[in-house]
């Protein structure tokens, strides 16, 4: 898979409303499109045991006495960097 990006994409293929767009065109400004850098987004949870929260995608451990803080300051796992839905 290659990422591109659709601003750019949309600024090739700015044309007057009137003027066809041919399937060739539209292949050209894709394969043309540069490739933006991105990562995949890991989605886990925190899974509460008592105090103690684990990261449901890679099992890592926190210790945390208010959910506040877990909110605040453990939106991303340490280990992993899965984003933590809340
Ligand atoms: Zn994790």
């Amino acid at each position: 898979m290659r990422l591109i990006d659709a601003d750019t994409l949309k600024k090739a293929f700015d044309f007057d409303d009137d003027e066809e767009l041919e399937v060739a065109v539209i292949h050209y400004g894709i394969d043309h499109s540069p490739t933006v850098d991105a990562v995949p987004v890991i989605h886990a949870e925190w899974e509460q045991d008592e105090a103690l929260y684990h990261c449901t995608h890679c099992r890592h451990t926190i210790l945390c006495h208010d959910r506040m803080d877990l909110a605040e300051y453990h939106r991303y796992c340490g280990r992993c960097g899965a984003m933590m839905s809340m």
